[in-house]
């Protein structure tokens, strides 16, 4: 089913008087609101190369629109970033911003630097609704989706900080600072669909952030009826949550497997569109002590995913306060890597990152919390 801009409007809406953001509109909505100002459609082209391609945030900076045209969009329009509250580097050289959002909700936005690239890990939603045993988010409830504006503004505000906007002397960067995007950060990015696909194709064109899809991961718990419609619509790279191979255990420690069981997820995995051997699925699996980390364990983990192009990303769980889980020991998550590995799937153990500043997997949670509807309203 093709998807209407009207779908992603609502979470994006500006109730009141105030400005309207022009970050997280595609280019047919740029091209309506040049429209409403009557100005020509490729004006839209322009509009959106200022905003996305070149990171401008004041409309004086567009210097190929006309005078005229900059004080009409000055007047109603703004090009805004979620605001930073907290700005935290890990002794790693990880990041986290906190960022606040129009409303004051907040969410967390995590930069990695590698040797041989640099990963933005971007939030979806307010809090999360999956209740995950081993995540720290899973305890937020969830407050609200994020909209497109701040999905890709997250990306904007990373590349500000980073000093990576293309400019006409240095036209493209080729060593970034930031090369890659995983959702991964809070919420579950597959029940926010609409607007993490709005986000995403926004980034990947060409004409503005220019991320590929080959570079941008999705992380999932496993809602199973969106994994071929974001294959099919984002080709994006897929990850998914597996952490046990038995129902039973899964069940409990990540609760959407009641709905989903792990073989309707397989199935779903190996139907993947553009999936092979160059393109693998990942699987993340937390390592927790005495829970799922046996050699049984890591067995069962190669039989269920025989046939599917993959690779296994072992996080070695990462604590958090109250969290009712320890993590399993380096000569474990060693153990069940090497029975991954013999059976021919890369298993690379996930160095954990930032846990000084509570930025590693699973350590997010802002302080937004849902208000308490009153009782006798
Ligand atoms: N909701 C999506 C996106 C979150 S990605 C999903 O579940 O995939 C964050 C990853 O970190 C997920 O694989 C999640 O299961 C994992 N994770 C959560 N808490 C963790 C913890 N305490 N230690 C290590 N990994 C954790």
């Amino acid at each position: 089913m093709p998807i209407t801009s009207e779908q992603f409007a609502a979470p994006e809406a500006s109730s009141g008087d105030g400005p309207i953001n022009l970050i997280g509109m595609n280019r047919a909505e740029l091209t309506a609101t040049l429209e409403t100002l009557d100005e020509p459609r490729f004006r839209a082209d322009q509009l959106f190369k200022w905003i996305y391609g070149r990171g401008a945030t004041e409309f004086d900076q567009m210097t190929n629109l006309s005078k005229t045209l900059r004080a009409k969009l000055a007047d109603r329009y703004v090009v805004a970033r979620p605001q930073i509250s907290q700005d935290l580097a890990s002794k790693d050289g990880t990041h986290k911003w906190l960022l606040r959002l129009d409303d004051g909700n907040e969410v967390e936005c995590v930069h990695i630097p590698e040797s041989d690239r640099g990963t933005l890990c971007v939030s979806s939603q307010v809090g999360c609704t999956l209740n995950c045993r081993f995540c720290h988010t899973g305890t937020q409830r969830l407050v609200r989706n994020l909209g497109p504006a701040e999905i890709v503004g997250q990306i904007m505000l990373a590349r500000d900080h980073l000093g990576e906007w293309p400019t006409v002397e240095r036209p493209s960067i080729y060593e970034r600072e930031l090369s890659n995007i995983v959702m991964m950060g809070m919420g579950e990015p597959l029940y926010n669909f609409e607007n993490v696909s709005a986000a995403l194709k926004i980034v990947m064109d060409d004409a503005g952030i220019a991320i590929s899809r080959r570079r941008i991961t999705l992380s999932t718990a496993g809602v199973v009826p969106l994994i071929e419609r974001c294959g099919a619509e984002l080709g994006v790279n897929l990850a998914v949550s597996l952490h046990a191979v038995r129902d039973d255990l899964r069940d409990e420690i990540v609760p959407i497997n009641r709905k989903y069981p792990i073989a309707e997820l397989l199935a779903a995995c190996r139907d993947y569109p553009g999936v092979r051997n160059s393109r693998r699925i990942t699987f993340e699996y937390v390592m927790l002590r005495d829970v799922n980390d046996t050699d049984a364990d890591a067995r069962e983990l190669v039989r269920l995913i025989a046939g599917i192009p993959s690779k296994v990303n072992l996080i070695p769980f990462n604590p958090w306060p109250g969290a009712p889980y320890d993590r399993s020991t380096d000569e474990r998550i060693e153990a069940f890597a090497e029975i991954v590995r013999s059976a021919g799937y890369p298993s690379p153990v996930r160095t954990p990152r930032g846990e000084d500043i509570m930025a590693a997997c699973g350590q997010l949670k802002s302080e937004s919390e849902r208000p308490r509807r009153s009782v006798a309203g």
